[in-house]
Protein backbone atom coordinates (compact mmCIF):
# COMPACT_ATOMS: atom_id res chain seq x y z
CA UNK A 1 0.00 0.00 0.00
CA UNK A 2 1.22 3.42 -1.04
CA UNK A 3 2.00 5.92 2.69
CA UNK A 4 0.24 8.75 2.89
CA UNK A 5 2.57 11.05 3.76
CA UNK A 6 -0.02 13.05 5.89
CA UNK A 7 -1.38 10.32 7.79
CA UNK A 8 0.05 9.95 11.24
CA UNK A 9 0.68 6.72 12.37
CA UNK A 10 -0.82 5.58 16.12
CA UNK A 11 1.79 3.49 18.43
CA UNK A 12 -0.28 2.45 21.77
CA UNK A 13 2.16 1.07 24.29
CA UNK A 14 0.02 -0.84 26.94
CA UNK A 15 0.50 -2.10 30.29
CA UNK A 16 -0.19 -5.31 31.65
CA UNK A 17 0.80 -7.78 34.95
CA UNK A 18 2.06 -5.18 37.09
CA UNK A 19 2.64 -1.36 37.05
CA UNK A 20 6.17 -0.03 37.39
CA UNK A 21 7.60 -1.97 34.58
CA UNK A 22 9.04 0.40 32.75
CA UNK A 23 6.35 1.46 30.23
CA UNK A 24 7.32 4.86 30.14
CA UNK A 25 10.89 4.06 29.63
CA UNK A 26 9.61 1.62 26.51
CA UNK A 27 7.10 4.17 25.12
CA UNK A 28 10.54 6.59 25.05
CA UNK A 29 12.56 4.43 23.87
CA UNK A 30 10.53 3.40 20.90
CA UNK A 31 10.64 6.84 19.99
CA UNK A 32 14.30 7.15 20.68
CA UNK A 33 14.99 4.38 17.83
CA UNK A 34 12.02 5.73 15.28
CA UNK A 35 13.44 9.03 15.52
CA UNK A 36 17.14 7.93 14.61
CA UNK A 37 16.00 6.47 11.45
CA UNK A 38 14.60 10.40 11.04
CA UNK A 39 11.11 9.72 11.33
CA UNK A 40 9.06 12.90 13.13
CA UNK A 41 7.86 11.67 16.57
CA UNK A 42 5.20 13.30 18.62
CA UNK A 43 4.60 11.11 22.36
CA UNK A 44 1.95 11.13 24.76
CA UNK A 45 1.21 9.67 28.50
CA UNK A 46 -1.93 9.40 29.39
CA UNK A 47 -2.43 8.70 33.16
CA UNK A 48 -6.27 7.47 34.51
CA UNK A 49 -6.44 10.24 37.40
CA UNK A 50 -9.30 12.97 37.53
CA UNK A 51 -6.82 15.71 37.89
CA UNK A 52 -7.04 18.05 35.24
CA UNK A 53 -2.08 17.45 35.41
CA UNK A 54 -0.09 16.83 37.88
CA UNK A 55 0.55 20.10 38.94
CA UNK A 56 -1.44 19.23 42.68
CA UNK A 57 -0.15 15.95 42.95
CA UNK A 58 2.49 15.02 46.07
CA UNK A 59 6.04 14.45 44.62
CA UNK A 60 6.93 12.17 47.57
CA UNK A 61 4.13 9.83 46.13
CA UNK A 62 3.62 10.34 42.61
CA UNK A 63 7.58 11.91 41.73
CA UNK A 64 8.33 14.93 40.47
CA UNK A 65 6.56 16.87 38.14
CA UNK A 66 7.89 17.65 34.93
CA UNK A 67 7.45 21.09 33.10
CA UNK A 68 7.21 21.74 29.31
CA UNK A 69 8.27 24.23 27.41
CA UNK A 70 4.65 25.90 27.43
CA UNK A 71 4.42 25.22 31.10
CA UNK A 72 2.08 22.20 31.32
CA UNK A 73 2.47 20.24 34.86
CA UNK A 74 3.36 16.54 33.83
CA UNK A 75 3.98 13.06 35.00
CA UNK A 76 7.78 12.49 35.20
CA UNK A 77 7.48 10.53 31.62
CA UNK A 78 7.06 13.10 29.84
CA UNK A 79 10.98 14.01 31.21
CA UNK A 80 11.93 10.73 29.82
CA UNK A 81 10.38 11.10 26.81
CA UNK A 82 12.40 14.49 26.82
CA UNK A 83 15.86 12.90 27.78
CA UNK A 84 15.15 10.16 24.93
CA UNK A 85 13.97 11.56 22.17
CA UNK A 86 15.75 14.96 22.33
CA UNK A 87 12.72 17.15 22.08
CA UNK A 88 11.40 19.73 23.72
CA UNK A 89 7.46 18.48 24.22
CA UNK A 90 4.36 20.68 25.00
CA UNK A 91 1.32 20.49 26.39
CA UNK A 92 0.22 17.97 24.12
CA UNK A 93 2.25 15.06 25.52
CA UNK A 94 0.45 14.94 29.00
CA UNK A 95 -3.05 14.37 29.48
CA UNK A 96 -5.28 13.40 32.27
CA UNK A 97 -8.49 12.00 32.35
CA UNK A 98 -9.44 15.08 34.50
CA UNK A 99 -8.49 17.05 31.20
CA UNK A 100 -11.01 15.48 28.92
CA UNK A 101 -13.73 15.32 31.65
CA UNK A 102 -13.07 18.28 31.84
CA UNK A 103 -13.53 19.45 27.97
CA UNK A 104 -17.12 17.28 27.69
CA UNK A 105 -18.63 19.00 31.05
CA UNK A 106 -17.42 22.73 29.80
CA UNK A 107 -18.72 21.44 26.11
CA UNK A 108 -21.94 20.39 27.72
CA UNK A 109 -22.41 23.52 29.56
CA UNK A 110 -22.10 25.41 26.62
CA UNK A 111 -24.88 23.29 24.35
CA UNK A 112 -22.52 21.68 22.08
CA UNK A 113 -24.18 18.38 22.54
CA UNK A 114 -27.54 19.88 21.48
CA UNK A 115 -30.28 17.73 23.51
CA UNK A 116 -28.30 14.76 23.29
CA UNK A 117 -27.65 12.36 26.57
CA UNK A 118 -23.51 12.78 27.30
CA UNK A 119 -22.10 9.34 28.06
CA UNK A 120 -19.01 7.51 28.46
CA UNK A 121 -19.87 6.11 24.48
CA UNK A 122 -19.52 7.94 22.09
CA UNK A 123 -18.83 11.71 23.72
CA UNK A 124 -16.05 11.06 26.06
CA UNK A 125 -14.54 8.15 23.83
CA UNK A 126 -14.76 10.96 20.96
CA UNK A 127 -12.93 13.65 23.02
CA UNK A 128 -10.11 11.52 24.42
CA UNK A 129 -9.82 10.57 20.26
CA UNK A 130 -9.55 14.14 19.74
CA UNK A 131 -6.79 14.96 22.30
CA UNK A 132 -4.49 12.33 20.51
CA UNK A 133 -5.37 12.91 17.08
CA UNK A 134 -4.56 16.84 18.12
CA UNK A 135 -1.48 15.83 19.41
CA UNK A 136 -0.47 13.32 16.73
CA UNK A 137 -0.97 16.07 13.69
CA UNK A 138 1.76 16.73 11.57
CA UNK A 139 4.11 14.06 13.12
CA UNK A 140 5.19 11.01 11.29
CA UNK A 141 4.70 8.69 14.11
CA UNK A 142 2.76 9.60 17.49
CA UNK A 143 2.91 7.41 20.26
CA UNK A 144 0.56 7.04 23.01
CA UNK A 145 1.86 5.62 26.31
CA UNK A 146 -1.38 4.47 28.32
CA UNK A 147 -1.10 4.85 32.36
CA UNK A 148 -1.98 2.31 34.62
CA UNK A 149 -2.53 -2.14 33.69
CA UNK A 150 -4.77 -3.73 31.67
CA UNK A 151 -7.75 -4.68 34.18
CA UNK A 152 -7.81 -1.28 35.37
CA UNK A 153 -11.48 0.28 35.63
CA UNK A 154 -10.09 3.94 35.67
CA UNK A 155 -8.81 3.07 32.00
CA UNK A 156 -11.64 1.04 30.31
CA UNK A 157 -12.75 4.51 28.86
CA UNK A 158 -9.39 5.00 27.23
CA UNK A 159 -8.70 1.69 26.05
CA UNK A 160 -12.32 1.90 24.60
CA UNK A 161 -11.37 4.96 22.77
CA UNK A 162 -8.14 3.76 21.38
CA UNK A 163 -10.13 0.40 20.05
CA UNK A 164 -12.68 2.66 18.54
CA UNK A 165 -9.37 4.28 16.94
CA UNK A 166 -8.17 1.27 15.35
CA UNK A 167 -11.02 0.60 14.03
CA UNK A 168 -11.83 3.93 12.64
CA UNK A 169 -7.92 4.37 10.75
CA UNK A 170 -6.88 0.91 10.31
CA UNK A 171 -4.44 -1.60 11.03
CA UNK A 172 -1.86 0.29 8.80
CA UNK A 173 -1.83 3.11 10.63
CA UNK A 174 -2.35 2.04 14.52
CA UNK A 175 -0.41 -0.39 16.27
CA UNK A 176 -0.77 -1.59 19.98
CA UNK A 177 2.75 -3.14 22.38
CA UNK A 178 2.03 -4.36 25.22
CA UNK A 179 4.68 -4.26 28.50
CA UNK A 180 4.15 -7.48 30.24
CA UNK A 181 6.38 -8.86 33.04
CA UNK A 182 7.76 -12.62 33.56
CA UNK A 183 8.17 -13.76 37.02
CA UNK A 184 10.95 -15.85 38.19
CA UNK A 185 10.31 -18.73 40.39
CA UNK A 186 13.60 -19.86 41.93
CA UNK A 187 11.97 -22.75 43.46
CA UNK A 188 11.44 -24.14 39.66
CA UNK A 189 14.35 -22.12 38.21
CA UNK A 190 11.79 -20.87 35.92
CA UNK A 191 10.13 -17.59 34.41
CA UNK A 192 6.31 -18.28 34.41
CA UNK A 193 4.72 -16.88 31.54
CA UNK A 194 0.88 -17.68 32.76
CA UNK A 195 0.34 -13.74 34.05
CA UNK A 196 1.90 -12.02 31.05
CA UNK A 197 -0.94 -14.60 28.79
CA UNK A 198 -3.54 -13.29 31.69
CA UNK A 199 -2.74 -9.59 30.83
CA UNK A 200 -2.98 -10.43 27.10
CA UNK A 201 -6.49 -12.09 27.62
CA UNK A 202 -7.25 -9.04 29.59
CA UNK A 203 -6.26 -6.95 26.39
CA UNK A 204 -8.16 -9.35 24.17
CA UNK A 205 -11.02 -9.17 25.95
CA UNK A 206 -11.28 -5.16 25.21
CA UNK A 207 -11.43 -5.84 21.87
CA UNK A 208 -7.38 -5.22 21.45
CA UNK A 209 -5.14 -7.37 20.30
CA UNK A 210 -0.89 -7.01 20.64
CA UNK A 211 0.83 -6.84 17.76
CA UNK A 212 4.23 -6.32 20.06
CA UNK A 213 5.27 -7.74 23.23
CA UNK A 214 7.58 -6.55 25.44
CA UNK A 215 8.18 -8.64 28.31
CA UNK A 216 10.07 -7.67 31.20
CA UNK A 217 12.23 -9.80 33.44
CA UNK A 218 15.31 -10.67 35.42
CA UNK A 219 18.38 -10.08 34.16
CA UNK A 220 19.85 -13.87 35.07
CA UNK A 221 19.07 -16.56 33.52
CA UNK A 222 18.22 -15.39 30.07
CA UNK A 223 14.14 -15.67 29.22
CA UNK A 224 14.86 -16.50 25.52
CA UNK A 225 13.45 -20.11 25.99
CA UNK A 226 9.56 -18.70 26.77
CA UNK A 227 9.08 -16.94 23.34
CA UNK A 228 7.48 -19.77 21.43
CA UNK A 229 4.68 -20.14 24.29
CA UNK A 230 4.16 -16.81 24.59
CA UNK A 231 4.15 -16.39 20.87
CA UNK A 232 1.43 -19.10 20.72
CA UNK A 233 -0.48 -18.03 23.55
CA UNK A 234 -0.42 -14.56 22.72
CA UNK A 235 -1.13 -14.43 19.06
CA UNK A 236 2.28 -12.23 18.75
CA UNK A 237 4.73 -13.37 16.17
CA UNK A 238 8.17 -14.54 17.59
CA UNK A 239 10.08 -11.73 15.92
CA UNK A 240 7.50 -9.01 17.68
CA UNK A 241 8.66 -10.43 21.05
CA UNK A 242 11.06 -8.18 22.48
CA UNK A 243 12.92 -9.10 26.24
CA UNK A 244 14.49 -6.73 27.78
CA UNK A 245 15.87 -8.05 31.31
CA UNK A 246 16.74 -5.27 33.89
CA UNK A 247 19.95 -3.22 32.66
CA UNK A 248 22.22 -1.38 34.98
CA UNK A 249 21.45 1.67 33.07
CA UNK A 250 17.76 2.46 31.38
CA UNK A 251 19.84 4.20 28.44
CA UNK A 252 20.61 0.84 27.42
CA UNK A 253 16.65 -0.02 26.18
CA UNK A 254 16.53 1.85 22.80
CA UNK A 255 19.83 -0.40 21.98
CA UNK A 256 17.80 -3.53 23.33
CA UNK A 257 15.12 -2.83 20.66
CA UNK A 258 17.63 -2.25 18.12
CA UNK A 259 19.41 -5.67 18.49
CA UNK A 260 15.53 -7.33 18.65
CA UNK A 261 15.02 -5.50 15.39
CA UNK A 262 11.45 -4.11 16.38
CA UNK A 263 12.12 -1.06 14.34
CA UNK A 264 11.90 -2.95 11.50
CA UNK A 265 8.92 -4.58 12.24
CA UNK A 266 7.02 -0.99 13.13
CA UNK A 267 8.47 0.47 10.15
CA UNK A 268 7.34 -2.52 7.46
CA UNK A 269 3.44 -3.11 9.73
CA UNK A 270 2.85 0.36 9.31
CA UNK A 271 4.12 1.04 5.95
CA UNK A 272 6.22 3.39 7.51
CA UNK A 273 9.42 5.39 4.93
CA UNK A 274 12.87 5.69 7.17
CA UNK A 275 16.35 5.52 6.92
CA UNK A 276 18.92 3.41 8.46
CA UNK A 277 19.25 4.31 11.86
CA UNK A 278 22.31 6.38 13.53
CA UNK A 279 22.61 5.28 16.89
CA UNK A 280 26.38 6.51 17.60
CA UNK A 281 25.76 9.62 20.33
CA UNK A 282 22.97 7.29 22.11
CA UNK A 283 25.65 4.44 22.41
CA UNK A 284 28.15 6.77 23.85
CA UNK A 285 25.90 7.26 26.14
CA UNK A 286 25.42 3.79 27.55
CA UNK A 287 28.73 3.25 26.85
CA UNK A 288 30.10 6.32 29.50
CA UNK A 289 27.23 5.12 31.58
CA UNK A 290 28.77 1.93 32.00
CA UNK A 291 31.94 2.74 32.60
CA UNK A 292 33.48 2.71 36.10
CA UNK A 293 35.56 5.68 36.21
CA UNK A 294 39.11 6.28 38.79
CA UNK A 295 37.62 9.37 40.53
CA UNK A 296 34.11 9.78 42.06
CA UNK A 297 32.88 12.92 42.87
CA UNK A 298 30.31 13.17 46.34
CA UNK A 299 27.34 16.02 45.62
CA UNK A 300 25.09 16.39 48.70
CA UNK A 301 21.02 16.89 47.43
CA UNK A 302 19.85 18.47 50.39
CA UNK A 303 15.91 17.61 50.40
CA UNK A 304 12.70 17.06 52.38
CA UNK A 305 11.56 13.73 50.67
CA UNK A 306 14.68 11.71 51.64
CA UNK A 307 13.35 7.69 50.71
CA UNK A 308 11.98 8.49 46.89
CA UNK A 309 14.49 9.05 43.94
CA UNK A 310 11.67 9.89 41.79
CA UNK A 311 10.94 13.07 43.46
CA UNK A 312 13.83 14.59 42.23
CA UNK A 313 14.66 12.57 39.11
CA UNK A 314 15.80 15.04 36.78
CA UNK A 315 17.86 16.48 39.13
CA UNK A 316 19.49 13.08 39.78
CA UNK A 317 19.58 12.61 35.93
CA UNK A 318 21.40 15.83 35.07
CA UNK A 319 24.11 15.31 37.75
CA UNK A 320 25.00 11.60 36.50
CA UNK A 321 24.80 12.68 32.77
CA UNK A 322 27.50 15.55 33.95
CA UNK A 323 29.86 13.33 35.84
CA UNK A 324 29.97 10.94 33.02
CA UNK A 325 30.36 14.01 30.86
CA UNK A 326 33.24 14.58 32.78
CA UNK A 327 34.65 10.75 33.21
CA UNK A 328 34.11 10.56 36.75
CA UNK A 329 31.24 8.33 39.24
CA UNK A 330 29.19 10.08 41.29
CA UNK A 331 27.79 9.29 44.44
CA UNK A 332 24.93 11.45 45.34
CA UNK A 333 24.36 11.88 48.57
CA UNK A 334 20.96 12.30 50.52
CA UNK A 335 21.17 14.87 52.94
CA UNK A 336 17.69 15.30 55.39
CA UNK A 337 16.64 19.02 55.30
CA UNK A 338 14.42 18.62 58.07
CA UNK A 339 17.43 17.23 60.53
CA UNK A 340 19.91 18.77 59.45
CA UNK A 341 20.32 21.72 62.14
CA UNK A 342 19.83 19.40 65.21
CA UNK A 343 21.40 16.21 63.81
CA UNK A 344 24.87 16.17 63.80
CA UNK A 345 25.31 12.92 61.71
CA UNK A 346 23.59 14.77 58.93
CA UNK A 347 25.96 18.04 59.52
CA UNK A 348 28.89 15.52 59.20
CA UNK A 349 27.44 13.57 56.12
CA UNK A 350 26.70 17.00 54.00
CA UNK A 351 30.23 18.46 55.91
CA UNK A 352 31.90 15.08 53.57
CA UNK A 353 30.89 15.50 50.17
CA UNK A 354 32.61 17.54 47.62
CA UNK A 355 29.42 20.03 46.29
CA UNK A 356 26.20 20.57 47.41
CA UNK A 357 23.13 20.88 45.41
CA UNK A 358 19.72 22.66 46.94
CA UNK A 359 17.01 21.55 44.60
CA UNK A 360 13.60 22.62 44.07
CA UNK A 361 10.49 22.10 46.81
CA UNK A 362 7.74 23.61 48.46
CA UNK A 363 6.31 24.86 52.00
CA UNK A 364 8.15 25.71 55.20
CA UNK A 365 9.58 22.36 56.00
CA UNK A 366 13.21 21.98 55.66
CA UNK A 367 13.67 25.52 54.92
CA UNK A 368 16.25 26.65 57.32
CA UNK A 369 18.08 23.48 56.86
CA UNK A 370 18.36 24.51 53.16
CA UNK A 371 19.61 27.97 54.15
CA UNK A 372 22.27 26.50 56.72
CA UNK A 373 23.17 24.15 54.07
CA UNK A 374 24.14 27.21 51.43
CA UNK A 375 25.51 29.22 54.14
CA UNK A 376 27.69 26.41 54.38
CA UNK A 377 28.46 25.77 50.97
CA UNK A 378 28.91 30.15 50.60
CA UNK A 379 31.29 30.39 53.67
CA UNK A 380 33.52 27.50 53.26
CA UNK A 381 33.97 27.74 49.57
CA UNK A 382 32.08 24.88 48.87
CA UNK A 383 31.15 24.23 44.90
CA UNK A 384 26.98 25.00 45.03
CA UNK A 385 24.27 24.74 42.61
CA UNK A 386 20.76 25.84 43.61
CA UNK A 387 17.98 24.79 41.62
CA UNK A 388 14.76 27.35 42.36
CA UNK A 389 14.42 27.58 45.76
CA UNK A 390 18.12 26.50 45.86
CA UNK A 391 18.34 30.18 44.78
CA UNK A 392 15.84 31.64 47.46
CA UNK A 393 17.85 29.99 50.02
CA UNK A 394 20.97 31.10 48.98
CA UNK A 395 20.33 34.54 48.72
CA UNK A 396 18.36 34.30 52.65
CA UNK A 397 21.91 32.91 53.46
CA UNK A 398 24.27 35.13 52.05
CA UNK A 399 21.62 38.37 53.53
CA UNK A 400 21.70 36.63 57.33
CA UNK A 401 25.70 35.73 56.76
CA UNK A 402 25.60 39.78 56.25
CA UNK A 403 24.22 40.58 59.25
CA UNK A 404 20.22 41.04 58.17
CA UNK A 405 19.69 38.46 60.69
CA UNK A 406 15.95 38.34 59.94
CA UNK A 407 16.02 37.85 56.32
CA UNK A 408 13.64 35.55 55.36
CA UNK A 409 11.02 33.90 52.18
CA UNK A 410 7.39 34.82 52.46
CA UNK A 411 7.14 30.80 52.42
CA UNK A 412 9.04 30.66 56.35
CA UNK A 413 7.48 33.80 57.44
CA UNK A 414 4.71 35.82 55.62
CA UNK A 415 5.11 38.47 57.89
CA UNK A 416 8.45 39.25 58.78
CA UNK A 417 9.64 42.61 57.52
CA UNK A 418 12.78 41.21 56.19
CA UNK A 419 10.68 39.11 53.21
CA UNK A 420 14.42 39.27 50.64
CA UNK A 421 12.12 36.20 48.86
CA UNK A 422 8.57 37.19 48.46
CA UNK A 423 5.83 36.19 45.98
CA UNK A 424 5.70 37.50 42.40
CA UNK A 425 3.19 40.27 41.87
CA UNK A 426 0.64 38.42 39.92
CA UNK A 427 1.11 35.50 42.54
CA UNK A 428 -0.42 36.98 45.67
CA UNK A 429 -3.41 34.76 46.78
CA UNK A 430 -3.12 31.79 44.40
CA UNK A 431 -1.20 29.28 46.82
CA UNK A 432 -2.72 25.78 46.31
CA UNK A 433 -4.39 26.80 42.92
CA UNK A 434 -3.84 24.37 39.97
CA UNK A 435 -2.07 25.65 37.10
CA UNK A 436 -1.40 29.14 38.07
CA UNK A 437 2.29 29.77 39.03
CA UNK A 438 5.09 31.01 36.73
CA UNK A 439 5.70 27.62 34.54
CA UNK A 440 7.25 27.24 31.31
CA UNK A 441 10.31 28.64 29.36
CA UNK A 442 11.35 32.15 30.08
CA UNK A 443 13.99 34.33 28.12
CA UNK A 444 16.97 35.28 30.68
CA UNK A 445 20.08 37.50 29.69
CA UNK A 446 23.73 36.67 31.73
CA UNK A 447 25.56 40.14 32.54
CA UNK A 448 29.19 40.57 31.00
CA UNK A 449 31.94 39.09 33.29
CA UNK A 450 30.12 36.63 35.41
CA UNK A 451 30.42 32.95 35.95
CA UNK A 452 27.24 32.61 34.45
CA UNK A 453 28.38 34.33 31.38
CA UNK A 454 31.02 31.80 31.43
CA UNK A 455 29.48 28.90 31.87
CA UNK A 456 26.52 29.49 29.31
CA UNK A 457 29.00 31.23 26.93
CA UNK A 458 26.54 33.18 25.99
CA UNK A 459 24.74 36.37 26.70
CA UNK A 460 20.32 34.97 26.13
CA UNK A 461 19.64 31.58 27.26
CA UNK A 462 16.03 30.52 27.95
CA UNK A 463 14.93 27.99 31.23
CA UNK A 464 11.93 26.55 32.32
CA UNK A 465 10.34 27.71 35.42
CA UNK A 466 7.76 26.67 38.16
CA UNK A 467 7.68 28.69 41.02
CA UNK A 468 5.60 31.45 42.81
CA UNK A 469 8.75 33.71 44.82
CA UNK A 470 11.07 35.87 42.95
CA UNK A 471 13.91 37.67 45.13
CA UNK A 472 12.39 41.02 46.48
CA UNK A 473 13.92 43.83 44.09
CA UNK A 474 13.96 46.14 47.09
CA UNK A 475 16.87 44.31 48.76
CA UNK A 476 18.99 44.43 44.98
CA UNK A 477 21.00 47.00 46.03
CA UNK A 478 22.35 45.08 49.27
CA UNK A 479 23.60 41.95 47.38
CA UNK A 480 27.32 43.26 46.66
CA UNK A 481 27.08 44.03 50.37
CA UNK A 482 26.26 40.52 51.03
CA UNK A 483 28.70 38.96 48.54
CA UNK A 484 26.55 37.79 45.98
CA UNK A 485 25.51 39.24 42.62
CA UNK A 486 22.50 39.08 40.40
CA UNK A 487 24.29 38.04 37.32
CA UNK A 488 21.11 37.00 35.21
CA UNK A 489 17.95 38.85 35.07
CA UNK A 490 14.81 38.52 32.80
CA UNK A 491 14.77 41.11 29.79
CA UNK A 492 13.26 43.89 31.60
CA UNK A 493 15.51 43.21 34.48
CA UNK A 494 12.43 43.02 36.43
CA UNK A 495 13.76 39.48 38.08
CA UNK A 496 16.51 37.90 39.29
CA UNK A 497 17.03 34.85 37.52
CA UNK A 498 20.64 33.79 38.46
CA UNK A 499 22.69 34.78 41.35
CA UNK A 500 26.46 34.00 42.09
CA UNK A 501 28.79 34.66 44.78
CA UNK A 502 31.24 37.30 43.82
CA UNK A 503 34.50 35.51 46.11
CA UNK A 504 33.62 31.96 45.54
CA UNK A 505 34.60 29.29 43.01
CA UNK A 506 31.72 28.15 42.06
CA UNK A 507 28.67 29.02 44.02
CA UNK A 508 25.58 29.80 41.27
CA UNK A 509 22.00 29.61 41.78
CA UNK A 510 18.67 29.70 39.36
CA UNK A 511 15.30 30.35 39.64
CA UNK A 512 15.22 28.09 36.40
CA UNK A 513 15.32 24.30 36.53
CA UNK A 514 17.89 23.24 34.75
CA UNK A 515 18.06 19.58 35.37
CA UNK A 516 14.89 19.65 33.22
CA UNK A 517 16.73 20.48 30.43
CA UNK A 518 19.64 18.59 30.46
CA UNK A 519 20.00 16.03 27.98
CA UNK A 520 22.25 12.39 28.42
CA UNK A 521 23.76 13.21 25.00
CA UNK A 522 24.34 17.15 26.01
CA UNK A 523 24.22 17.26 30.09
CA UNK A 524 23.51 20.98 31.30
CA UNK A 525 26.29 23.62 31.74
CA UNK A 526 25.40 23.97 35.03
CA UNK A 527 25.89 20.75 36.05
CA UNK A 528 28.67 19.90 34.24
CA UNK A 529 30.22 23.15 36.06
CA UNK A 530 29.29 21.85 39.38
CA UNK A 531 31.30 19.19 38.70
CA UNK A 532 34.37 20.55 36.73
CA UNK A 533 34.66 23.13 40.19
CA UNK A 534 34.37 19.84 42.29
CA UNK A 535 37.62 18.82 39.81
CA UNK A 536 39.21 21.97 39.29
CA UNK A 537 39.77 22.12 43.30
N1 LIG B 1 8.50 27.37 46.60
C1 LIG B 1 9.31 28.25 45.81
C2 LIG B 1 8.46 29.13 44.92
O1 LIG B 1 7.31 28.86 44.71
C3 LIG B 1 10.29 27.45 44.97
C4 LIG B 1 9.65 26.61 43.93
C5 LIG B 1 10.54 25.59 43.32
O2 LIG B 1 11.60 25.27 43.87
N2 LIG B 1 10.14 25.03 42.20
O3 LIG B 1 8.94 30.09 44.42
Amino acid sequence: MAVNAKQTKYIFVIGGVLSGVGKGITAASIGNILKARGLSINIQKYDPYLNVDAGLLNPREHGEIFVTKDGAETDLDVGHYERFLDEDLTQSSSLMSGRVLLKVIQDERAGKYQGEDVQIIPHLTAAIQDFISEAGKGFDVHIVEVGGTVGDIESLSFLEAIREMNLRLGRDDCLFVQVVYLPYLGTSGEYKTKPAQNAVRGLLSLGIAPDILIARSESKPPARAVIPKLSLFSGVEQRAIVLIPNAPTIYQVPLTLEDAKIADFITERLSLRSHKPDMNSWKRVVKNALTRYRRTVSIGVIAKYTDNQDTYYCVFEALRTAAWDQQVNVDIVWVNAENLLRDKKEQAKMQAVDAIVVPGGFGRRGLEGKIYAAGYALTNKIPYLGLCLGLQMAVIAAARWAGLKGATSVELDEDSPHKVIDYMADQKDKANTGGSMRLGDYPCVLERGTLARKIYGQEKIVERHRHRCECANAYRDQYEGWGIKASGTSPDGHLVEVIEAIDHPYFIATQAHPELLSRPTRPHPLFVGLIKAVLNK
